[in-house]
């Protein structure tokens, strides 16, 4: 598919997007997750290992621009005029990308504004739930690819994640286990194909751009 950019997952819940002419970072967990050309970065929520990158992609790239909760936006003020806070059901338009923008709830922490994204260019579709405990309504329309947390505590564990998976109206997105702490994905996406046929599940490799989806 032309519309597909390069999606390289960078550990914890990071993954950068990449077409030739434009990248978005999403929840950079550290420093070196955080260490890529960039236009936008874009933060789920406003919790540590979901920013620890923020810093450096903002210092390497002048003229990117930090997207996230006023959670986020009031973390980051220094770089002022370079953040645009986002909203539960809020939109974004840049070059051909489209972000939205959905408040998933996360676990323990009342405060804590989880938004999850979808992210759309042309017909191709990424989904990031974030930190989510709970899915609904989310992705907010069909995608290609969803990536979904395991690792439970603040965010789903596996047999929550299962159930939100099982859900899914088809076309099944391909399924990408992420933040999984202490939990094994290799035997999340077993399950997954176990339990719900046709879904196809991805174990993402670190540094390296997620392969065998459409
Ligand atoms: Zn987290």
């Amino acid at each position: 598919m032309n519309d597909q950019p390069r999606i390289t997952f960078l550990g914890q819940s990071g993954f950068l997007l990449e077409t030739s002419d434009f990248t978005l970072l999403i929840d950079p967990t550290n420093k070196k997750s955080g260490d890529y050309s960039g236009d936008l970065v874009y933060c789920t929520h406003e919790h540590m290992d979901h920013v620890g990158g923020v810093e450096v992609f903002m210092e390497r790239n002048p003229q990117a621009i930090l997207l996230g909760s006023e959670n986020v936006t009031k973390k980051f003020s220094i770089y002022g005029d370079r953040t645009v806070t986002c909203e539960d059901g809020g939109t974004f338009e840049k070059s051909q990308w489209h972000l939205e923008f959905k408040r998933l709830r996360h676990g323990f922490f009342k405060g804590v504004i989880n938004l999850g994204i979808v992210v759309t260019l042309g017909e191709f579709g990424f989904a990031h739930c974030g930190d989510a405990v709970s899915f609904d309504g989310f992705p907010t329309s069909p995608v290609n690819v969803l990536a979904v947390p395991i690792g439970g505590g603040f965010a789903a564990g596996p047999g929550k994640a299962l159930n939100f998976i099982q859900q899914l109206s088809e076309p099944l997105p391909t399924i990408v286990p992420m933040h999984w702490v202490f939990r094994n994905p290799r035997g999340f996406c077993k399950k997954v194909t176990e339990t719900v046929p046709n879904a196809n599940c991805i174990v993402p490799t670190k540094g390296e751009p997620l392969k065998g989806f459409d």
